[in-house]
Protein backbone atom coordinates (compact mmCIF):
# COMPACT_ATOMS: atom_id res chain seq x y z
CA UNK A 1 0.00 0.00 0.00
CA UNK A 2 2.94 2.08 0.12
CA UNK A 3 3.75 3.46 3.80
CA UNK A 4 4.50 1.97 7.08
CA UNK A 5 4.10 4.19 10.46
CA UNK A 6 7.26 2.70 11.92
CA UNK A 7 10.26 0.79 10.85
CA UNK A 8 9.20 -1.87 13.19
CA UNK A 9 8.44 -5.82 13.06
CA UNK A 10 5.32 -4.74 14.77
CA UNK A 11 4.26 -3.62 11.19
CA UNK A 12 4.72 -7.02 9.80
CA UNK A 13 4.22 -9.59 12.79
CA UNK A 14 0.76 -10.29 14.42
CA UNK A 15 -0.52 -12.11 16.21
CA UNK A 16 -3.87 -13.58 15.05
CA UNK A 17 -6.29 -16.23 13.86
CA UNK A 18 -6.30 -17.68 10.66
CA UNK A 19 -7.32 -18.16 7.97
CA UNK A 20 -6.26 -14.71 6.26
CA UNK A 21 -4.84 -11.64 7.98
CA UNK A 22 -6.80 -9.55 5.26
CA UNK A 23 -10.05 -11.42 5.00
CA UNK A 24 -10.12 -12.73 9.17
CA UNK A 25 -7.55 -10.67 11.14
CA UNK A 26 -8.23 -7.36 9.16
CA UNK A 27 -12.27 -7.23 9.42
CA UNK A 28 -12.14 -8.66 12.47
CA UNK A 29 -9.78 -5.60 13.86
CA UNK A 30 -12.09 -2.97 11.56
CA UNK A 31 -15.26 -4.71 13.08
CA UNK A 32 -13.64 -3.91 16.59
CA UNK A 33 -12.62 -0.28 15.70
CA UNK A 34 -16.30 0.53 14.84
CA UNK A 35 -17.53 -0.35 18.14
CA UNK A 36 -14.95 1.36 19.99
CA UNK A 37 -16.00 4.62 17.82
CA UNK A 38 -19.16 4.18 19.54
CA UNK A 39 -17.46 3.70 22.77
CA UNK A 40 -15.26 7.03 22.13
CA UNK A 41 -18.32 9.36 20.98
CA UNK A 42 -20.58 7.82 23.72
CA UNK A 43 -22.96 6.46 21.24
CA UNK A 44 -23.10 3.05 22.34
CA UNK A 45 -25.65 3.22 24.75
CA UNK A 46 -28.27 4.82 21.43
CA UNK A 47 -26.80 2.06 18.78
CA UNK A 48 -29.74 0.12 17.88
CA UNK A 49 -28.42 -2.20 15.23
CA UNK A 50 -25.67 -2.14 12.54
CA UNK A 51 -25.72 -3.40 8.98
CA UNK A 52 -22.11 -4.94 6.94
CA UNK A 53 -21.20 -4.57 3.30
CA UNK A 54 -18.11 -6.25 1.88
CA UNK A 55 -16.79 -4.95 -1.69
CA UNK A 56 -14.31 -6.78 -3.75
CA UNK A 57 -11.74 -9.51 -2.92
CA UNK A 58 -13.39 -9.38 0.71
CA UNK A 59 -17.29 -10.24 -0.66
CA UNK A 60 -15.77 -12.91 -3.37
CA UNK A 61 -13.27 -14.66 -1.25
CA UNK A 62 -15.11 -13.69 2.16
CA UNK A 63 -17.06 -16.43 2.41
CA UNK A 64 -14.08 -19.05 2.46
CA UNK A 65 -11.98 -16.89 4.64
CA UNK A 66 -14.31 -16.82 7.16
CA UNK A 67 -14.42 -12.81 7.05
CA UNK A 68 -18.36 -13.07 8.12
CA UNK A 69 -17.22 -14.64 11.42
CA UNK A 70 -14.56 -12.70 11.85
CA UNK A 71 -16.78 -9.40 11.23
CA UNK A 72 -18.97 -10.50 14.11
CA UNK A 73 -16.31 -11.42 16.60
CA UNK A 74 -15.23 -7.98 15.75
CA UNK A 75 -18.54 -6.27 16.48
CA UNK A 76 -18.42 -8.68 19.65
CA UNK A 77 -15.17 -6.22 21.01
CA UNK A 78 -13.20 -9.85 20.39
CA UNK A 79 -9.22 -8.68 19.18
CA UNK A 80 -7.26 -11.61 17.09
CA UNK A 81 -4.81 -10.99 19.31
CA UNK A 82 -6.01 -12.05 22.54
CA UNK A 83 -9.37 -13.95 21.33
CA UNK A 84 -9.43 -17.60 23.05
CA UNK A 85 -9.95 -19.83 19.57
CA UNK A 86 -11.76 -22.44 21.51
CA UNK A 87 -14.82 -19.80 22.16
CA UNK A 88 -14.94 -18.47 18.90
CA UNK A 89 -18.18 -21.44 17.66
CA UNK A 90 -20.07 -20.64 21.33
CA UNK A 91 -20.17 -16.80 20.52
CA UNK A 92 -21.05 -17.43 16.97
CA UNK A 93 -23.79 -19.86 17.90
CA UNK A 94 -25.07 -17.20 20.89
CA UNK A 95 -25.28 -14.48 17.74
CA UNK A 96 -27.24 -16.60 15.11
CA UNK A 97 -29.57 -17.77 17.70
CA UNK A 98 -30.36 -14.60 19.94
CA UNK A 99 -29.72 -12.42 16.98
CA UNK A 100 -27.97 -10.29 19.60
CA UNK A 101 -24.24 -9.09 19.68
CA UNK A 102 -23.30 -8.79 23.67
CA UNK A 103 -21.36 -6.25 24.85
CA UNK A 104 -20.60 -5.67 28.46
CA UNK A 105 -22.70 -2.45 28.73
CA UNK A 106 -25.17 -3.01 26.29
CA UNK A 107 -26.89 -6.26 23.46
CA UNK A 108 -27.09 -4.99 19.82
CA UNK A 109 -29.55 -6.39 17.58
CA UNK A 110 -27.71 -8.00 14.73
CA UNK A 111 -29.83 -10.47 12.46
CA UNK A 112 -26.59 -12.02 11.16
CA UNK A 113 -26.90 -10.68 7.70
CA UNK A 114 -23.47 -9.71 5.92
CA UNK A 115 -23.95 -8.34 2.55
CA UNK A 116 -21.40 -9.78 0.13
CA UNK A 117 -21.25 -7.16 -2.82
CA UNK A 118 -19.75 -9.55 -5.71
CA UNK A 119 -19.53 -7.22 -8.38
CA UNK A 120 -19.17 -4.22 -6.76
CA UNK A 121 -15.18 -2.92 -5.94
CA UNK A 122 -14.60 0.40 -3.88
CA UNK A 123 -12.00 2.92 -5.20
CA UNK A 124 -8.38 2.44 -3.44
CA UNK A 125 -8.48 -1.34 -2.93
CA UNK A 126 -10.06 -4.26 -3.41
CA UNK A 127 -10.81 -5.65 0.31
CA UNK A 128 -13.64 -3.07 1.53
CA UNK A 129 -16.27 -3.17 4.08
CA UNK A 130 -18.16 -0.61 5.16
CA UNK A 131 -20.16 -0.98 8.24
CA UNK A 132 -23.19 1.72 9.13
CA UNK A 133 -24.64 2.24 12.76
CA UNK A 134 -28.36 3.40 13.82
CA UNK A 135 -30.52 4.11 16.95
CA UNK A 136 -34.06 3.84 16.85
CA UNK A 137 -36.23 6.38 18.28
CA UNK A 138 -39.02 5.65 20.88
CA UNK A 139 -42.07 5.40 17.84
CA UNK A 140 -39.50 3.29 15.00
CA UNK A 141 -37.53 6.08 13.44
CA UNK A 142 -34.25 5.10 12.69
CA UNK A 143 -31.12 7.18 12.11
CA UNK A 144 -27.97 6.94 10.93
CA UNK A 145 -25.25 6.75 14.13
CA UNK A 146 -22.04 5.82 12.12
CA UNK A 147 -20.66 5.02 9.39
CA UNK A 148 -17.16 3.74 7.96
CA UNK A 149 -15.86 2.43 5.49
CA UNK A 150 -12.34 0.74 6.03
CA UNK A 151 -9.95 -1.41 3.67
CA UNK A 152 -7.86 -4.45 4.78
CA UNK A 153 -4.73 -3.78 3.00
CA UNK A 154 -2.46 -7.13 4.29
CA UNK A 155 -0.88 -8.78 6.86
CA UNK A 156 -3.82 -7.50 9.27
CA UNK A 157 -3.76 -3.77 8.81
CA UNK A 158 -6.55 -1.71 8.19
CA UNK A 159 -6.88 1.84 7.13
CA UNK A 160 -9.65 4.10 7.16
CA UNK A 161 -11.22 5.30 3.96
CA UNK A 162 -9.93 8.81 5.36
CA UNK A 163 -6.28 7.08 5.81
CA UNK A 164 -5.84 5.46 2.79
CA UNK A 165 -6.69 8.56 0.47
CA UNK A 166 -3.96 10.54 2.27
CA UNK A 167 -1.36 7.52 1.91
CA UNK A 168 -2.45 6.45 -2.08
CA UNK A 169 0.66 6.33 -4.02
CA UNK A 170 2.86 7.83 -1.16
CA UNK A 171 6.39 5.81 -0.82
CA UNK A 172 7.59 7.29 2.17
CA UNK A 173 5.80 7.16 6.04
CA UNK A 174 3.17 9.51 6.33
CA UNK A 175 3.95 13.31 7.37
CA UNK A 176 4.21 13.63 10.90
CA UNK A 177 5.50 10.44 12.54
CA UNK A 178 8.57 9.33 13.98
CA UNK A 179 11.63 8.75 11.85
CA UNK A 180 14.13 6.86 13.40
CA UNK A 181 18.10 6.57 12.68
CA UNK A 182 17.41 4.24 9.83
CA UNK A 183 14.81 5.30 7.76
CA UNK A 184 15.42 3.66 4.66
CA UNK A 185 13.34 3.51 1.58
CA UNK A 186 14.91 1.40 -0.51
CA UNK A 187 17.18 -1.65 -0.79
CA UNK A 188 19.77 0.42 -1.86
CA UNK A 189 19.80 3.07 0.95
CA UNK A 190 19.49 0.11 3.51
CA UNK A 191 22.80 -1.28 1.83
CA UNK A 192 24.30 2.41 1.99
CA UNK A 193 23.62 2.82 5.95
CA UNK A 194 25.02 -0.75 6.36
CA UNK A 195 28.22 -0.25 4.22
CA UNK A 196 28.76 3.36 6.06
CA UNK A 197 28.43 2.08 9.69
CA UNK A 198 29.93 -1.23 9.32
CA UNK A 199 26.36 -2.82 10.66
CA UNK A 200 24.17 -5.99 9.65
CA UNK A 201 20.95 -5.00 8.56
CA UNK A 202 19.59 -6.75 12.01
CA UNK A 203 21.58 -4.35 14.00
CA UNK A 204 20.17 -1.44 11.66
CA UNK A 205 16.87 -2.62 12.30
CA UNK A 206 17.79 -2.87 16.19
CA UNK A 207 18.45 0.88 16.45
CA UNK A 208 15.31 1.07 14.87
CA UNK A 209 13.29 -0.59 17.06
CA UNK A 210 15.44 1.01 20.21
CA UNK A 211 13.60 4.39 18.85
CA UNK A 212 10.69 3.19 19.46
CA UNK A 213 10.47 0.56 21.95
CA UNK A 214 13.31 -0.20 25.46
CA UNK A 215 14.87 -3.30 24.92
CA UNK A 216 13.34 -4.90 27.33
CA UNK A 217 9.93 -4.53 24.66
CA UNK A 218 11.36 -5.66 22.10
CA UNK A 219 12.31 -8.57 23.15
CA UNK A 220 9.07 -9.62 24.82
CA UNK A 221 7.37 -8.81 21.69
CA UNK A 222 9.85 -11.00 19.40
CA UNK A 223 9.76 -13.94 22.21
CA UNK A 224 6.01 -14.01 22.41
CA UNK A 225 5.84 -14.18 18.36
CA UNK A 226 8.60 -16.76 18.11
CA UNK A 227 6.77 -18.58 20.85
CA UNK A 228 3.32 -18.39 18.93
CA UNK A 229 5.25 -19.72 15.96
CA UNK A 230 6.88 -22.77 17.10
CA UNK A 231 3.25 -23.52 19.14
CA UNK A 232 1.71 -23.70 16.30
CA UNK A 233 4.53 -25.86 14.29
CA UNK A 234 4.21 -28.28 17.37
CA UNK A 235 0.49 -28.15 17.47
CA UNK A 236 0.22 -28.71 13.60
CA UNK A 237 2.24 -31.67 13.77
CA UNK A 238 -0.17 -33.68 16.43
CA UNK A 239 -3.50 -32.66 14.77
CA UNK A 240 -5.44 -35.11 12.64
CA UNK A 241 -8.85 -35.00 10.89
CA UNK A 242 -9.79 -33.06 8.37
CA UNK A 243 -9.59 -29.12 7.36
CA UNK A 244 -12.69 -27.36 7.68
CA UNK A 245 -14.86 -26.79 4.67
CA UNK A 246 -16.22 -28.61 1.55
CA UNK A 247 -12.76 -29.86 0.27
CA UNK A 248 -12.69 -31.86 2.81
CA UNK A 249 -8.64 -31.83 2.97
CA UNK A 250 -6.71 -34.36 5.28
CA UNK A 251 -4.98 -33.35 7.69
CA UNK A 252 -1.14 -34.77 6.99
CA UNK A 253 1.66 -33.25 9.35
CA UNK A 254 1.03 -35.57 12.27
CA UNK A 255 1.04 -38.43 9.39
CA UNK A 256 4.36 -36.47 7.88
CA UNK A 257 5.46 -36.23 10.96
CA UNK A 258 5.17 -39.85 12.12
CA UNK A 259 6.95 -41.10 9.29
CA UNK A 260 10.02 -38.72 9.51
CA UNK A 261 10.53 -39.79 13.32
CA UNK A 262 10.21 -43.38 12.02
CA UNK A 263 13.16 -42.92 9.28
CA UNK A 264 14.98 -41.09 11.79
CA UNK A 265 14.96 -44.76 13.94
CA UNK A 266 15.58 -46.91 11.20
CA UNK A 267 18.47 -44.68 10.16
CA UNK A 268 16.76 -44.72 6.97
CA UNK A 269 16.90 -42.35 3.96
CA UNK A 270 18.92 -39.75 1.97
CA UNK A 271 20.28 -37.08 1.90
CA UNK A 272 17.56 -34.22 1.19
CA UNK A 273 15.47 -36.07 4.36
CA UNK A 274 15.83 -32.26 6.25
CA UNK A 275 13.53 -30.95 2.94
CA UNK A 276 11.30 -33.13 4.59
CA UNK A 277 11.13 -31.44 7.69
CA UNK A 278 11.23 -28.28 6.57
CA UNK A 279 7.76 -29.25 4.32
CA UNK A 280 6.58 -30.39 7.94
CA UNK A 281 7.56 -27.31 9.67
CA UNK A 282 5.37 -25.37 6.89
CA UNK A 283 2.44 -27.45 6.16
CA UNK A 284 1.64 -28.01 10.02
CA UNK A 285 1.71 -23.91 10.96
CA UNK A 286 -0.60 -23.84 7.59
CA UNK A 287 -2.85 -26.17 8.25
CA UNK A 288 -3.60 -24.81 12.01
CA UNK A 289 -3.88 -21.57 9.67
CA UNK A 290 -6.14 -23.03 7.87
CA UNK A 291 -8.46 -24.50 10.67
CA UNK A 292 -8.69 -21.06 12.44
CA UNK A 293 -6.01 -21.29 15.14
CA UNK A 294 -3.79 -18.35 16.58
CA UNK A 295 -1.06 -18.30 14.01
CA UNK A 296 1.42 -14.96 13.61
CA UNK A 297 0.70 -12.73 10.50
CA UNK A 298 4.67 -13.33 8.37
CA UNK A 299 3.85 -11.08 7.05
CA UNK A 300 0.32 -12.73 6.09
CA UNK A 301 -1.89 -15.72 7.13
CA UNK A 302 -1.84 -17.17 4.05
CA UNK A 303 2.19 -17.04 3.97
CA UNK A 304 2.47 -17.57 7.68
CA UNK A 305 4.50 -21.14 7.44
CA UNK A 306 7.15 -20.08 5.65
CA UNK A 307 9.08 -18.09 7.83
CA UNK A 308 8.64 -20.10 11.14
CA UNK A 309 9.49 -22.94 8.89
CA UNK A 310 12.92 -21.47 7.90
CA UNK A 311 13.67 -20.53 11.46
CA UNK A 312 12.93 -23.61 12.69
CA UNK A 313 15.16 -25.70 10.32
CA UNK A 314 18.05 -22.59 11.10
CA UNK A 315 17.49 -23.61 14.75
CA UNK A 316 17.27 -27.49 14.38
CA UNK A 317 19.65 -28.08 11.77
CA UNK A 318 22.17 -25.44 11.39
CA UNK A 319 22.96 -25.30 15.03
CA UNK A 320 20.94 -21.84 15.89
CA UNK A 321 21.64 -21.15 19.53
CA UNK A 322 18.70 -18.71 21.35
CA UNK A 323 18.36 -15.16 20.94
CA UNK A 324 19.24 -16.32 16.97
CA UNK A 325 15.54 -15.98 16.41
CA UNK A 326 15.70 -12.18 17.22
CA UNK A 327 18.29 -11.30 14.71
CA UNK A 328 16.32 -13.61 11.73
CA UNK A 329 12.74 -11.73 12.69
CA UNK A 330 14.63 -8.20 12.63
CA UNK A 331 16.42 -8.75 9.07
CA UNK A 332 13.35 -10.26 7.78
CA UNK A 333 11.45 -7.36 9.19
CA UNK A 334 13.76 -5.39 6.95
CA UNK A 335 13.23 -6.79 4.22
CA UNK A 336 9.05 -6.71 4.30
CA UNK A 337 9.30 -3.11 4.85
CA UNK A 338 11.07 -2.98 1.56
CA UNK A 339 8.10 -4.84 0.14
CA UNK A 340 5.30 -3.30 2.14
CA UNK A 341 6.70 0.58 1.24
CA UNK A 342 6.95 0.11 -2.32
CA UNK A 343 4.96 -2.67 -3.56
CA UNK A 344 2.41 -4.61 -1.63
CA UNK A 345 1.71 -7.58 0.64
CA UNK A 346 -1.52 -8.53 -0.36
CA UNK A 347 -3.01 -10.90 -2.22
CA UNK A 348 -5.65 -8.96 -3.54
CA UNK A 349 -3.68 -6.28 -5.08
CA UNK A 350 -0.59 -8.35 -6.29
CA UNK A 351 -1.77 -11.69 -5.91
CA UNK A 352 0.54 -14.80 -4.02
CA UNK A 353 3.81 -13.08 -5.08
CA UNK A 354 2.84 -10.38 -2.54
CA UNK A 355 2.03 -13.22 -0.15
CA UNK A 356 3.89 -16.11 -0.69
CA UNK A 357 7.34 -14.72 -2.58
CA UNK A 358 7.33 -12.19 0.15
CA UNK A 359 7.87 -14.45 3.07
CA UNK A 360 10.07 -16.57 1.21
CA UNK A 361 12.00 -13.56 0.31
CA UNK A 362 12.10 -12.70 4.08
CA UNK A 363 12.89 -16.10 5.09
CA UNK A 364 16.18 -16.12 2.73
CA UNK A 365 17.64 -13.05 3.38
CA UNK A 366 17.13 -13.50 7.21
CA UNK A 367 18.34 -16.77 6.94
CA UNK A 368 21.45 -15.64 4.93
CA UNK A 369 22.24 -13.22 7.84
CA UNK A 370 22.11 -15.95 10.47
CA UNK A 371 24.37 -17.96 8.06
CA UNK A 372 27.13 -15.35 7.96
CA UNK A 373 26.28 -13.89 5.20
CA UNK A 374 27.07 -10.35 4.34
CA UNK A 375 24.21 -7.26 3.57
CA UNK A 376 25.14 -7.50 0.07
CA UNK A 377 24.86 -11.30 0.36
CA UNK A 378 21.76 -10.75 2.34
CA UNK A 379 19.83 -8.64 -0.09
CA UNK A 380 21.00 -10.47 -3.08
CA UNK A 381 18.71 -14.25 -1.25
CA UNK A 382 16.25 -11.72 -0.55
CA UNK A 383 15.95 -11.05 -4.33
CA UNK A 384 16.39 -14.21 -5.56
CA UNK A 385 13.15 -15.62 -3.84
CA UNK A 386 11.38 -13.19 -4.96
CA UNK A 387 12.75 -13.40 -8.19
CA UNK A 388 11.63 -17.13 -8.68
CA UNK A 389 8.02 -15.92 -7.17
CA UNK A 390 7.25 -13.25 -9.98
CA UNK A 391 3.64 -13.61 -11.11
CA UNK A 392 2.60 -16.24 -8.84
CA UNK A 393 -1.11 -15.87 -8.60
CA UNK A 394 -4.10 -16.13 -6.09
CA UNK A 395 -6.39 -18.90 -6.98
CA UNK A 396 -7.40 -20.92 -3.52
CA UNK A 397 -10.25 -23.57 -4.24
CA UNK A 398 -13.38 -22.74 -2.96
CA UNK A 399 -11.64 -19.60 -1.59
CA UNK A 400 -9.95 -21.05 1.23
CA UNK A 401 -6.60 -20.88 2.42
CA UNK A 402 -5.84 -24.81 1.56
CA UNK A 403 -5.39 -25.26 -1.76
CA UNK A 404 -2.74 -24.44 -3.10
CA UNK A 405 -1.90 -22.83 -0.08
CA UNK A 406 -0.92 -25.30 2.62
CA UNK A 407 1.94 -26.90 0.36
CA UNK A 408 2.67 -23.29 -1.94
CA UNK A 409 3.94 -22.18 2.05
CA UNK A 410 6.60 -25.75 2.40
CA UNK A 411 7.92 -24.99 -1.62
CA UNK A 412 8.20 -21.21 -0.14
CA UNK A 413 10.49 -22.24 2.53
CA UNK A 414 12.40 -24.61 0.44
CA UNK A 415 13.30 -21.52 -2.09
CA UNK A 416 14.04 -19.44 1.02
CA UNK A 417 17.01 -22.07 2.05
CA UNK A 418 18.18 -22.41 -1.55
CA UNK A 419 17.96 -18.51 -2.26
CA UNK A 420 20.30 -18.19 0.76
CA UNK A 421 22.25 -21.25 0.45
CA UNK A 422 22.78 -19.80 -3.79
CA UNK A 423 23.57 -16.14 -2.42
CA UNK A 424 26.07 -17.46 -0.27
CA UNK A 425 27.89 -19.03 -2.63
CA UNK A 426 28.37 -15.92 -4.19
CA UNK A 427 30.12 -12.79 -3.30
CA UNK A 428 26.55 -10.98 -3.19
CA UNK A 429 27.23 -9.27 -6.73
CA UNK A 430 24.55 -9.64 -9.09
CA UNK A 431 22.40 -8.17 -11.78
CA UNK A 432 19.01 -7.45 -10.29
CA UNK A 433 18.49 -5.62 -7.44
CA UNK A 434 15.91 -6.49 -4.76
CA UNK A 435 14.88 -2.75 -5.85
CA UNK A 436 14.21 -3.47 -9.34
CA UNK A 437 12.71 -6.75 -8.38
CA UNK A 438 10.50 -5.30 -5.49
CA UNK A 439 9.29 -3.24 -8.68
CA UNK A 440 8.76 -5.56 -11.34
CA UNK A 441 6.46 -7.86 -8.81
CA UNK A 442 4.28 -4.39 -8.27
CA UNK A 443 3.68 -3.76 -12.03
CA UNK A 444 2.85 -7.62 -12.54
CA UNK A 445 0.71 -7.67 -9.72
CA UNK A 446 -0.67 -4.11 -11.20
CA UNK A 447 -0.87 -6.21 -14.98
CA UNK A 448 -2.62 -9.53 -13.67
CA UNK A 449 -6.02 -9.99 -14.21
CA UNK A 450 -8.28 -9.53 -11.03
CA UNK A 451 -9.32 -13.13 -12.06
CA UNK A 452 -6.08 -14.06 -10.04
CA UNK A 453 -5.81 -11.51 -7.07
CA UNK A 454 -7.64 -13.69 -4.55
CA UNK A 455 -10.93 -13.67 -5.96
CA UNK A 456 -11.43 -17.40 -6.81
CA UNK A 457 -12.42 -16.54 -10.14
CA UNK A 458 -9.44 -18.00 -12.20
CA UNK A 459 -6.74 -20.94 -12.17
CA UNK A 460 -6.84 -23.68 -9.96
CA UNK A 461 -10.02 -21.85 -8.25
CA UNK A 462 -11.98 -22.45 -11.43
CA UNK A 463 -10.69 -25.75 -13.00
CA UNK A 464 -11.01 -27.90 -9.90
CA UNK A 465 -14.72 -28.60 -8.87
CA UNK A 466 -15.70 -28.67 -5.58
CA UNK A 467 -18.85 -30.70 -4.91
CA UNK A 468 -20.62 -28.78 -1.76
CA UNK A 469 -22.79 -30.90 0.39
S1 LIG B 1 -2.93 -18.48 -3.01
FE1 LIG B 1 -1.35 -17.34 -1.84
S2 LIG B 1 -2.14 -15.25 -1.64
FE2 LIG B 1 -3.85 -16.57 -2.26
S3 LIG B 1 -4.89 -17.15 -0.35
FE3 LIG B 1 -3.38 -18.76 -0.83
S4 LIG B 1 -1.49 -18.14 0.22
FE4 LIG B 1 -2.82 -16.33 0.20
Amino acid sequence: MGAISKWSFLELFHIGIGPSSSHTVGPMKAAKDFMEKHLQQAKIKKLSFITVELFGSLALTGKGHGTDKAILLGLSMEDPETINPNAIETILEHIKTSKKIELPSCGISFNGEIQFNFNRQLKHHPNGVKFTSYSTDSRGAKKILLEQVYFSVGGGTILTEEEIKKLNGRKGPPEGIKIPPYPFLTGDELLRMCRETKKKISEVMMENELFYHSREEVTTAIEKRYRVMQECINRGMNQEGQLPGPLKVKKRAKDLKRRLVDALQNQRGENLRTLDWVNLFAISVNEENASGSKVVTAPTNGASGIIPATLRYYMEFCDGQPGDEETFILTATAIGLLYKMNASISGAEVGCQGEVGVASSMAAGALCELLGGTPLQVENAAEIAMEHHLGLTCDPIAGLVQIPCIERNAMGAVKAINAARMSLMGDGEHVVSLDKVIKTMKKTGDDMLNSYKETSKGGLAIHVNVTEC
